[in-house]
């Protein structure tokens, strides 16, 4: 049997899982495709959760990365609302939550992450989510209303996202971080006081520097967090967006090496031949930085399930690429591009009061990672910059009568 042929068992009907099933077939796969999928619909995007969705301003069926139709037209099994419970690489099998058990030939894991929950008292009250899911949107669009205030346990770029789409809707936030700053884990103090003081002045408070201690309620329902210096703040309901953790368990179990997530290489393999990891899930190289990290981000998701792609199918590798990102908060859109490792300089590029720059992270000369707020340009360049390891006139690029153009040229 060759490599086209072969029955491909998709575990994860996400993101990267749904990408890599409708890549197969668009680079020519002939044998099966099996999609499992947890989730009771196709595979969608979840950006949108925290941004339009929210906001009631995308439909769902507009969050599918392709129809339902797609899947049976391009002759995958897709199989929603199953869960993969073992992995049995002697041989070469899976067994799902049904009791079924499916042999593979070659195995993509595209399980993603889940929202990390936190164990305090009041954890499991009504009222309490996080957000990973349509389901999950679903549940806090409904406690988001005129009148209702959301607290938002942990300041990073989901949280922000929720707290600007609660505004939209009427609802007050409060978000509590735990750092002295919001966005303290991925963003350089310039950004986060912008971002602080952006919301700020659309309503929405934060209590910084503070520990949750337990989320109190009455009759089921959630009515307030208490920080640990004993006061309570109200809410009607909370979203703990104190970020996420690898579904690795299924190849921990099966013996896989798995760091922070599943260790793959630059066609996404592991070191089981038959075993590919994609996504979320992975531990992968970050060939611009030589070092192993996940971004958990869509463009990195959708490298990964074209390097399984083209493994799977004898294409060559594709190049890798640069690292990026987006946020977008009221009518903010942030764009990142690259990651902040070993940078041993900052510097900022056009007037946050205007609510137009870039905050550009250097090693040397040579740009590691750039932060743009509306700032396409800066992103675009930023970001070619990168791929080149082009060393630029920091003084130049500090300047924003001088164009990127001339910049990078
Ligand atoms: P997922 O999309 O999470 O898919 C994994 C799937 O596997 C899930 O459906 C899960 O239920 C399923 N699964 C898990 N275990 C099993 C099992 N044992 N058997 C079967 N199925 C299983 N990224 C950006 O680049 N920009 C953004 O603006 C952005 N915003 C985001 C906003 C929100 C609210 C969230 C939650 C994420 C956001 N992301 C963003 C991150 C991005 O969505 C993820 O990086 C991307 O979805 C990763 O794709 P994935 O397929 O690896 O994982």
């Amino acid at each position: 049997m060759s490599q086209l042929d072969a029955h491909v068992v998709i575990l994860g009907a996400g993101h990267a899982g749904g990408t890599a099933a409708a890549l197969l077939r668009q680079y020519g796969h002939t044998g099966k495709i099996t999609l499992i999928g947890e989730e009771p619909i196709p595979p969608y995007q979840r950006p949108p959760l925290s941004k339009a969705w929210l906001k009631g301003e995308a439909d769902a069926d507009s969050l599918a990365l392709k129809p339902l139709e797609f899947y049976a037209e391009q002759d995958i099994d897709f199989r929603p609302g199953c869960t993969a419970v073992k992995l049995a690489r002697s041989d070469r099998a899976v067994t799902l939550s049904t009791g079924e058990t499916i042999g593979y030939d070659i195995l993509i894991i595209a399980t993603g992450m889940r929202p990390i929950r936190l164990p305090i008292e009041g954890a499991d009250l009504g009222g309490v989510h996080t957000l990973r899911t349509a389901a999950d949107a679903e549940a806090i669009k409904a406690d988001l209303a005129p009148g209702k205030r959301l607290a938002i346990v942990g300041g990073g770029y989901i949280g922000l996202e929720v707290a600007a789409s609660a505004r939209a809707l009427g609802a007050e936030a409060v978000v509590l971080e735990r750092e002295p700053r919001i966005l303290a884990r991925s963003a350089c103090e310039a950004l986060s006081n912008f971002f602080r003081d952006y919301h700020l002045a659309r309503g929405v408070q934060f209590e910084l520097g503070c520990a949750v201690a337990r989320f109190v309620g009455e009759n089921g329902h959630v009515t307030g967090v208490e920080l640990a210096d004993g006061r309570i703040v109200p809410c009607d309901a909370i979203l703990v967006g104190v970020g996420a953790t690898p579904n690795d368990e299924i190849a921990r179990d099966a013996g896989l090496e798995c760091a922070r997530g599943i260790v793959v290489d630059l066609e996404a393999r592991t070191a089981d031949p038959s075993v590919f990891a994609i996504g979320d899930v992975t531990h992968r190289p970050m060939p611009h930085y030589d070092r192993m990290f996940n971004p958990e981000s869509v463009p990195s998701a959708l490298e990964q399930a074209k390097q399984a792609a083209c493994a799977i199918v004898g294409r060559p590798a594709p190049a890798p690429e640069v690292p990026w990102n987006w946020s977008d908060q009221y009518d903010l859109k942030l764009q990142i591009a690259g990651l902040p490792f070993d940078a041993d300089r900052i510097l900022l590029r056009g007037d946050p009061a205007g609510a137009k720059f870039a905050v550009f992270h250097l090693k040397g000369d040579q740009v590691q990672a750039v932060e743009a707020v509306n700032a396409p340009p800066e992103f675009m360049m930023g970001k070619m910059l990168i791929a080149n390891r082009k060393p630029v006139d920091p003084a130049k690029l500090a300047d924003p009568s001088i164009s990127m153009k001339e910049v990078t040229a």
